[in-house]
């Protein structure tokens, strides 16, 4: 939960991301026709997640805090595109968001839950700010229950939908992220399952996607709190470098992918599931033996 400089924004240009929205033909199109909306997609995994969408044939409402930011992307991305402006922490709005949805294209049929924030990064269990614990709880935790229920209520009406949360690496294993952002993920997927649980019985599916590290905003800026001074470069290189799958970076498009086949049909009897996309991570701790050459007495 690194947060980072605006210059590191994730960067296809308004052309590229335009003309990328429009590649494919329409029986590759895995959204087709499908009305989404995507919280925290002004910059980073939601952005791309929305671009992804758009090019699966889905119309995606664009829900930030950002409005700026926010209005800049819906434009970037073309007609398909919405900005609502949208605090997740607010129940109100997050419940307006979602009314927007309904009367701007008549349902909502996949609601995905991904703003987040990541909290003081240099913050330990020692000297636990309890403010900065509860402002990490209030986005990451309370808005996303308040973004599962306000979904969940417009397509309950009409008998399905697909719910989709962005949790973490950090909500599977300790020691990957500050207590507050850690236990933050940690309750993102419990209520997946929970809420899988009871809107079964609806249709409706509630999956999460949990990402590896990937240099977005708010991972560039936690890490320059830790490493004050320097460079973005090298702050991208010690992202990357932390994953374990050699001959690939975690980025914001396999996340994005991830989404949309947990959003569409092709995943229509999966839910309850958290998709760790982090190359294979948290599956496993390589053992560090001595070496032939150093064998134990
Ligand atoms: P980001 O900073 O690029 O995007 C986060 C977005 O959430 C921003 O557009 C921000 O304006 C929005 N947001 C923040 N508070 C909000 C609020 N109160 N209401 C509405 N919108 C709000 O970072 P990102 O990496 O794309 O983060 C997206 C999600 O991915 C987060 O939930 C994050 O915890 C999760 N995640 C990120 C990583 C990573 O390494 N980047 C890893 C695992 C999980």
């Amino acid at each position: 939960m690194l947060k980072l400089s605006h210059e590191s924004r994730s960067g296809l240009s308004k052309m590229a991301l335009f003309a990328a929205t429009r590649s494919l033909s329409s029986d590759s199109r895995r959204l087709a026709g499908k009305i989404a909306l995507i919280t925290g997609a002004a910059s980073g995994i939601g952005k791309t997640t929305a671009a992804e969408f758009i090019r699966n044939g889905a119309k995606v409402i664009i829900a930030d805090v950002q409005r700026e930011q926010g209005e800049q992307t819906a434009g970037e991305l073309g007609p398909d595109a919405t900005f609502f402006h949208c605090d997740v922490t607010h129940e109100p709005s997050v419940s307006s968001a979602v009314d927007f949805a309904v009367s701007k294209h008549g349902r909502l049929d996949i609601a995905h839950h991904n703003a987040g924030i990541g909290g003081s990064a240099s913050s330990d269990i020692l000297h636990l700010e309890m403010s900065d614990f509860d402002a990490v709880l209030r986005v990451n935790v309370r808005g996303v229950a308040a973004g599962i229920k306000h979904a969940a209520r417009v397509m309950a009406r009409r008998r399905s939908g697909s719910i989709l949360c962005t949790a973490s690496v950090s909500g599977v294993t300790g020691g990957m992220a500050p207590l507050a952002y850690t236990a933050s993920k940690f309750a993102v997927v419990g209520m997946v399952k929970s809420a899988a649980a009871e809107l079964g019985g609806f249709g409706i599916r509630v999956n999460c996607v949990s990402p590896f590290a990937i240099p977005t905003p708010f991972v560039m800026e936690g890490m320059s709190e830790i490493y004050p001074g320097l460079d973005a470069g090298r702050i991208r290189e010690i992202v990357h470098g932390a994953g374990v799958l050699k001959g690939a970076d975690c980025e914001e498009i396999d996340i994005a992918r991830a989404a949309v086949f947990l959003a569409s049909d092709d995943a229509k009897y999966i839910s309850g599931l958290n998709l760790v996309v982090d190359g294979g991570f948290t599956s496993f701790k390589r053992l560090s033996f001595p070496s032939p050459s150093e064998q134990p007495k």
